[in-house]
């Protein structure tokens, strides 16, 4: 088996790159209507400030161009318009329609139509060369089939010096909030159940945040496609984690 078909994780499972693209989009798209409302009850609100975060560590200013890569429904992109202003731009980019339709409905009622919304895989962003000031990428590469790949698309469509920020779930640094998070996602299935009719995207969910790289392995692969000045800081004692680089 050529390196491009080795096996990857869905979860738990040992699937094909291509099976794991596939899981991933039928996991958004059945998830994608209660997306937001699951988000609020799981992290009881804590995403947004994460998210907001995140944008503070892109330095982005006003007249900058950002991507926000896997950008789903559109919570860091429209917290990156409100920086770069009239003059900036900020492109969403999400494989998944179900996903940016809802994004592009949010953005809409929101009063921010000038963000692009762009359909698109990360692992070949359909962008020229260093096209972009600043990129995020929030809670989306650990679903990304060939991680490497995405990250070196990511340097690539960034300008010199330009900053990478992954905001990502990551390893707890104590075992008494590792075993509490471990007890407190057993109820996710639940809530998936109540809010969006199936459980099983919220165990999926569980599953790939066991198996994402510790915060030192991701630090070491964000280095290795080329970043420099690689740092992270643990947030909630390590339940998530922002990532931080430039080009
Ligand atoms: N960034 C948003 C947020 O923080 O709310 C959405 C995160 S959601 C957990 C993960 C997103 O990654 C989904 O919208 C999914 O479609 C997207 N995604 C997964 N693989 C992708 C890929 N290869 N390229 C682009 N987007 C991808």
């Amino acid at each position: 088996m050529d390196s491009e078909n080795q096996p990857v994780d869905f979860g738990n499972r040992r699937v094909s790159p291509s099976e794991k693209t596939q899981l991933v989009g039928s996991v958004f798209r059945s998830v994608a209507d209660g997306y937001d409302v699951m988000n609020d009850i799981m992290s009881l609100g804590m995403h947004r400030i994460f998210k907001r975060i995140a944008v503070e560590y892109t330095g982005l200013r006003p007249g900058d161009r950002a991507l926000d890569v896997a950008g789903g429904t559109g919570d860091v992109a429209r917290l990156m318009q409100d920086v770069v202003g009239s003059n900036g731009l900020v492109v969403l980019l999400d494989i998944n329609e179900a996903m940016v339709q809802i994004g592009r409905d949010r953005l809409l009622n929101r009063g921010k139509p000038e963000i692009a919304l762009v359909l698109g895989d990360a692992e070949v962003i359909p962008f020229p060369t260093a096209s972009f000031d600043a990129l995020t990428v929030c809670f989306g590469l650990r679903n990304m089939t060939d991680k490497d790949r995405a990250l070196e698309e990511m340097y690539r469509v960034l300008r010199p010096l330009g900053r990478l920020v992954v905001l990502e779930f990551a390893q707890p640094q104590e075992d008494w909030l590792a075993s509490s998070f471990r007890l407190y996602q057993r109820l996710w299935p639940l809530f998936g159940q109540a809010v969006v009719g199936d459980p099983q995207p919220y165990r999926y969910l569980i599953e790939s945040i066991s198996k994402h790289p510790s915060q030192a392995a991701l630090k070491q692969m964000i280095e290795d496609v080329g970043f420099n000045q690689v740092s992270y800081e643990n947030l909630f004692g390590g339940i998530v984690a922002i990532h931080k680089g430039h080009k």
